[in-house]
């Protein structure tokens, strides 16, 4: 491997790589099973130390204007670019995607980065005079010390949904990386740090539960930024609003991809297959269920063609550890025995001379019944289930029934059948003839029922709700002015 990583991986503290005496865990690489670095799980002392050096930025990073905050993230931006190779194989190492859809990541948080350049363009305050010779003007105006949890299966860009937005809104920030995959964001840091951002305003606690509770309870930070399960999402809502923080936190997905009779043969099974297979399934916006409906047997067919042309360790990565790839293949197991029909079957999927990683091969499960735990439960795998619909009433009450909200899709020709998805899915994020309906910049990505618990979307416009507060002043110029406010 050309790019070293280190054997410790370290917090970043006021601008420093930091150890201490916490015990550490062996950071995997999924794409062989051998250990590539170790990473602290810290305490809540070692939290102290980065809300202490977040908070002494504070005042001169949210004294800076907008526009001057920014220049630090053009210059990040450059960064990112040159250092591209060098994050592609840090994140295909640790999290086992190919090395394609790791570099596409990147790619992703250069886009971010980019709306975060973006926000002088964005924000301009609102002034209106109220009544004669009286205006109100609003002022967006940072929170404070705020805190970003992040997941494993994006390590470059979950963090760039929020440390780049947050930042040049004047806030300074503590990321809290995935366990699983901590490496990135050590050279996430060490960019910024080259870009000119002053020490302090960006700082890294790695840990697992434990350190996730501090940030939850900590009264220094103000806000709370959380993508991962829905189970963990909802302990870390409860348990950050109940500590009066605002907190936006993203859960796990069951995305439904509806597709009817008429859809474009090809196109519907390629996109279909890749928004399953991408990632080897480990996206929260997958498609996990194929609802049919009516006669979709043409296009199940196609789906199978293009299921095949999938090779383990060549255009699919591996999931992320043993644990994962046994549960995936229990829910396949499971289904089969419940009547389900396996027409292609990525179990025991194995990649010459990488024995040891945790592979899953593509697989696509038909007759799938809306009772089954395959159907229901989010499998995070390269796992398509097609359930059969006999109308399009009853496809959209399947994917209504589903406790989850995070994207939907539809692929037809015809045009009111898509509307009628638009309008009747239960999921914040619609697809029409797109497997993967992530919003670009800069539209918010976010989902609906148990897939997001908060307000705000976590990125684009709706991001600038989440990190600001708004300051609004009411002003009489003129004292002597003869005016009609409340006087
Ligand atoms: P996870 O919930 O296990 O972990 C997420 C974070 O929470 C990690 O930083 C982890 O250290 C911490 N954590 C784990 N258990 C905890 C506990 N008991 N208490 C407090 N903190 C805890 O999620 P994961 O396995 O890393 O990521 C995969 C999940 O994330 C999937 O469910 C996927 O759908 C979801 N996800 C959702 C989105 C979205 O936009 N909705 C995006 C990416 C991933």
């Amino acid at each position: 491997m050309a790019t070293k990583i280190d054997e410790t991986t370290h917090n970043f503290i006021n601008g420093k790589f930091v150890s201490n005496g916490s015990p550490r865990l062996d950071v995997i690489s999924p794409l062989n099973g051998s250990r590539i670095s170790s990473v602290p799980l810290s305490s809540s002392k070692e939290l102290d130390d980065a809300v202490q050096a977040a908070r002494n930025a504070f005042p001169e990073w949210s004294g800076r204007t907008l526009k001057e905050r920014v220049q630090v993230f053009y210059k990040y931006r450059e960064l990112l670019e040159k250092h591209m190779d060098e994050l592609t194989e840090i994140c295909h190492t640790e999290n086992g995607k190919t090395w394609g859809e790791s570099k596409a990541e990147v790619e992703k948080s250069i886009e971010l980065t980019e709306f975060a350049c973006s926000m002088p363009q964005i924000i301009t305050n609102e002034v209106q005079e109220v009544s004669r010779g009286v205006e109100v003007r609003i002022d967006r105006k940072p929170l404070g010390v705020v805190a970003s949890i992040a997941p494993f299966n994006f390590p470059n860009m979950v963090p760039h949904w929020t440390v780049p937005n947050a930042i040049v809104l004047g806030n300074c920030m503590i990321l809290k990386p995935s366990e699983v995959v901590p490496v990135s964001a050590v050279k996430i840091a060490e960019l910024l740090k080259e870009a000119g951002l002053p020490d302090g305003v960006f700082n890294i606690v790695n840990g697992g539960k434990e350190i996730v509770e501090a940030i939850c309870d900590h009264p220094e930070i103000k806000a709370v930024s959380f993508v991962g399960s829905t189970k963990v999402a909802k302990i870390v809502y409860k348990r950050a609003t109940s500590s009066l923080k605002r907190c936006v936190a993203l859960g796990g997905a069951k995305n439904h991809l509806i597709v009817l009779p008429d859809a474009n043969e090809e196109m519907t099974a390629s996109n279909v297959i890749a928004s399953m297979s991408g990632c080897a399934g480990q996206r929260c916006m997958a498609a996990a269920v194929m609802v049919g409906v009516d006669k979709v047997d043409h296009i199940v067919a196609r789906m199978v063609d293009e299921a095949k042309k999938i090779v383990p360790g060549d255009n699919l990565g591996s999931v992320i550890s043993k644990e994962a790839k046994e549960r995936i293949e229990k829910y396949i197991e499971e289904a089969e025995a419940a009547g389900a029909k396996v027409l292609v079957d990525g179990r025991n999927a194995t990649v010459k001379g990488s024995e040891g990683g945790f592979y899953v091969g593509a697989t696509v499960v038909d007759y799938v019944t809306p009772d089954m735990a395959i159907a229901k439960e989010e499998v995070f795998g390269p796992v398509i289930s097609i359930i059969r619909a006999k109308d399009l009433d009853e496809a959209i009450a399947i994917e209504n029934s589903s406790g989850y909200g995070n994207a939907a899709a539809v692929f037809t020709q015809s045009g009111g059948a898509a509307k009628e998805v638009m309008e009747r899915a239960s999921a914040g994020m619609i697809g029409v003839n797109i497997g993967v309906p992530v919003p670009r910049e800069p539209f918010p990505f976010g989902g609906w029922n148990d897939s997001k618990f908060g307000v705000c979307d976590i990125t684009g416009k709706s991001s600038i709700e989440f990190w600001t507060q708004n300051k609004k002043t009411s002003i009489k110029w003129n004292a002597e002015a003869r005016t009609n406010w409340m006087s």
